[in-house]
Formats: structure tokens, C-alpha cells, sequence
């Protein structure tokens, strides 16, 4: 499906996939990501990132849980790792 023109421009972050499920809510930094650092441009310092994501086909999702992916992305370029995707219990707010 996808060509290679479309893949020229990056206009959002994938997760690490074409089609990752689709994020939702804040993105919060867990933790800081391996020392390696970004193998897309470099930069030293990138983090382990969590994000809510609607429910992907092959996650279920127990009643009163929500799913979230958890990746390492870069703060300086698009780059972001594969995402694991899991689910926790829902917070209310
Ligand atoms: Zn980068």
C-alpha cells in the first residue's frame, strides 16, 4: 500500500510501524531510553515514551483496562522504536 514517495515525508511518528494503532491522550516519558542513543540522527539522550492507543485487532482488552504502547522515540527527529502494546487498568479523571 504504501509507495516509496510516501514514505519521503515522515508527517507524524509511526511507532516503528506503518500502521501503528492510533494514539490518544498525553505521551508521558516512563523513563530514559538505552545509552545508544538515536540511530537515526544521533542524538544522545532519547526516552521511553507511553502512550494510550486505540485497542489494535490482536489486543484484548479486559472491561475497565485500555491499551497503551510503550516505545523509545527521539526528541530531535521522527525516529521512535516498534511499540509494545499492553493494557492497564483505566484512570479516571
Ligand atoms: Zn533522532
Amino acid at each position: 500500500m504504501s509507495t516509496n514517495e510516501q514514505r519521503e515525508f515522515i508527517p507524524e511518528r509511526d511507532h516503528g510501524y506503518g500502521n501503528s494503532p492510533k494514539a490518544f491522550g498525553e505521551p508521558v516519558v516512563v523513563s530514559d531510553g538505552p545509552p545508544q542513543g538515536c540511530p537515526n540522527c544521533g542524538c544522545k539522550k532519547v526516552f521511553q515514551i507511553s502512550v494510550a492507543v486505540e485497542a489494535p485487532p490482536q489486543l484484548r482488552v479486559p472491561e475497565g483496562f485500555e491499551a497503551f504502547c510503550v516505545y523509545v522515540g527521539c526528541p530531535a527527529c521522527p525516529w521512535a522504536s516498534p511499540a509494545i502494546n499492553s493494557s492497564r487498568p483505566k484512570t479516571t479523571e
